[in-house]
């Protein structure tokens, strides 16, 4: 038997066992969606995690969604009047997002000369991730007439310590690293550039406040000095995220609380160049990532040398993360229930697998479940960040999954 992650709170069971999505049966939604494999998003929960940052964290401090955790186009719309803005990493996600109203900044490499005039156009603030990349920006605003909203993404010293995937203190394809930082913002600011601000991000999926405090610190140090040696007060600073959420065996919730109250303590003794500064979060997977559910139906039960195989209409083809394909080093259970047995005991052990024809399509390996039979629903946790768009569902022409938005 193989440990699997604990369910997130905010999901029940009915009366008879059902597991309770948004206070609904999961056959319920999946009779409302037309069918399975789908992903289920409850927006109350989503609503919840919003609350808790907000309640938590200095309230100077404006909250971006980070689009590429779940660019589900209901989604965008619902969170739009709920957060302070949406950091896109593809001209694809910024016209998701771009009729909603609320400020955008574009990151990532690989910035087309066509994407960047997009960009302009549509007067984002675009976050450089390199000389060249603002050298191409200023030379297609000069065909225009209003200079370019530029800042600079930052490729800090420092990672975030423990962090799922670390995004600094290498030598890397995101951001300018920082000692260059400063001639460059001269550059921009002397060929009349919008001047926005800094970008620095050190990672992702951290659990402890402890790490996030400190870098969340050296951040802030970080801006301050870059800021010193261009000789000019950056409008913004974007401090980065990497909030996790816990989806394995023995991972602890991030107690937001602590991290908000040292942030706080930073802010507190923030260098006075930094003084008028707006400061934002992008948050992606603690955001929405709890709030989804993967639902997909048994098609086939088999015994082989032993062990119980429960075989899927799903697979990793629309949620490689749970397959342990997705940038995890080793294999490990996500949280898995049968939805139509949500409150039965768990008395037999199973292997639940997608339907694609490769080994590599593990969705649950070992774990404790109620006896399952063909036509149970199987519902995986922790699926509303880096499912679908995260996944290869082209892949073996599967069907293709539904989506659907709970709103309360
Ligand atoms: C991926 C990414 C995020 C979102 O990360 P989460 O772990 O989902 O919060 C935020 N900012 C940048 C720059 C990213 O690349």
């Amino acid at each position: 038997m193989k440990a699997m992650g604990l369910v997130p709170s905010g999901f029940g069971a009915d009366v008879e066992g059902r597991l309770l999505i948004g206070g609904r049966t999961a056959d319920d939604l999946v009779a409302e969606a037309g069918g399975t494999p789908l992903f289920v998003y409850d927006a109350g929960l989503i609503q919840q995690k919003i609350g808790l940052f907000r309640a938590a964290m200095p309230p100077e401090i404006s909250l971006h969604y980070a689009v590429k955790a779940n660019p589900y186009t209901p989604l965008l719309s619902w969170i739009a009047d709920k957060i302070d803005g949406f950091d896109v990493a593809s001209a694809g996600e910024l016209g998701r997002v771009v009729h909603l109203g609320l400020p955008i900044s574009f990151a990532g490499p690989g910035k087309t000369d066509q994407q960047l005039e997009t960009a302009i156009r549509a007067a984002i603030t675009i976050n450089l991730e390199s000389e060249g990349e603002g050298e191409r920006a200023l030379a297609i605003a000069a065909q225009g007439s209003r200079p370019p909203k530029l800042a600079v993404r930052v490729n800090p010293p420092f990672s975030l310590k423990g962090a799922g995937m670390k995004m600094g203190g290498l030598a890397s394809q995101f951001g300018v690293d920082h000692d260059r930082a400063p001639a460059l913002i001269r550059r921009l600011i002397d060929a009349g550039a919008d001047w926005r601000g800094l970008h620095i991000f050190a990672g992702s999926q951290a659990l402890h406040a402890d790490a996030l405090i400190e870098a969340q610190a050296a951040t802030v140090a970080l801006a301050a000095e870059i800021s010193e040696q261009a000789g000019t007060p950056p409008p913004e600073v974007n401090l980065g995220g990497g909030f996790g959420i816990p989806y394995f065996p023995g991972d602890q919730p991030l107690d937001i609380e602590t991290v908000g109250t040292a942030l706080a303590k930073t802010l507190e003794g923030r260098p006075k160049i930094l003084g008028e500064t707006r400061l934002s979060i992008e948050l992606g997977r603690w955001l929405v990532g709890e709030a989804g559910v993967y639902l997909t139906r048994i098609v086939d039960r088999k015994e082989s040398r032993g062990e119980t195989f429960l075989v899927t209409n799903g697979g990793l083809h629309h949620m490689l993360a749970a397959s342990g394909n997705f940038g995890q080093l080793l294999r490990r259970n996500y949280p898995v229930a049968l939805a139509n047995r949500f409150g039965t005991e768990a008395d037999s052990e199973a292997t639940i697998t997608g339907c694609l024809c490769t080994p590599l399509d593990l969705l649950a390996h070992e774990v404790a479940l109620p006896r399952a039979e063909v036509g149970d629903l199987v519902a995986i946790f922790c699926a509303g960040a880096y499912g679908l768009s995260a996944s290869p569902q082209e892949f073996l022409s599967q069907p293709r999954a539904r989506e659907l938005l709970l709103q309360g």
